[in-house]
């Protein structure tokens, strides 16, 4: 039976690392949710829509039905890389610029029930490692496999550092953690679908595991 697998967890705890490696393997469909909050950013920012931090709501809102996501995947990189409106944004999405906004884009109700629709659609046939923030709690309630993964913060905001770093951003360590710890209170608090550990999943601290060690342990629990 193909599976619908769920991983929540903090910012920066590699949620997606765990959950590419574990689609590849089981040659299920990834997806990562986190990247579409990022898409809809993009749009806001490319659009002038959020000026000095402050997002102008309502014209987003209005402008949703214009917002096209999709996926395409990259042979070379071995990922999904995301388009927005047909171009493709992962260099984009992925700058401290976006991640700076996404939290505040992602407490709009109405952004939430747009992308909560599309990631459904994308999971419906089973088969499927989606992760983010509310896939166990609410987009996949029932999903057979639900993992809550966390990392100690300094560890987080360390390996988040370093991927910038090689990507060429002009970043700082304590920019890195503070966006994060950030982050992780503004999803934690909000109203709509915020963070939660659902009872049913496991937790899995990834403080001290490398990613195959992880994929390893994660194989061992879906019974590969
Ligand atoms: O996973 P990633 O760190 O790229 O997600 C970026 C942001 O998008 C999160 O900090 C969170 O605010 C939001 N998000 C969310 N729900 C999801 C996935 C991401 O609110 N399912």
């Amino acid at each position: 039976k193909k599976l619908t697998i769920a991983i929540d967890g903090y910012s920066s705890c590699g949620k997606s690392t765990l959950a590419k490696a574990l689609a590849k393997e089981l040659n299920y469909i990834f997806v990562d949710t986190g990247a579409m909050y990022r898409g809809v950013s993009l749009y806001a920012i490319e659009n002038e829509l959020i000026l000095d931090g402050q997002i102008a709501e309502n014209v987003l809102i209005s402008r949703l039905p214009e917002i096209d996501l999709s996926f395409e995947f990259n042979e070379k990189e071995q990922r999904p890389e995301l388009l927005l409106n047909g171009k493709n944004v992962e260099h984009k999405i992925r700058t401290l610029e976006v991640s700076q906004v996404v939290s505040q884009v992602a407490k709009i109700s109405e952004v939430r029930s747009f992308l909560v629709d599309k990631q459904r659609k994308m999971g419906e046939t089973g088969g499927v490692v989606m992760d983010g923030r509310d896939i166990g709690s609410v987009v996949f309630p029932n999903a057979e496999l639900k993992l809550f993964v966390t990392a100690a913060p300094e560890i987080r905001a360390d390996r988040r550092f370093k991927e910038l770093q090689a990507k060429g951003e002009d970043v700082n360590l304590e920019d890195v953690a503070a966006n994060l710890k950030e982050r992780d209170e503004l999803d934690t608090s909000r109203k709509e679908s915020p963070l939660i550990q659902t009872d049913d999943a496991i937790v899995l601290d990834n403080s001290n595991l490398t990613p195959d060690g992880q994929l390893e342990l994660v194989l061992k629990w879906v019974g590969r």
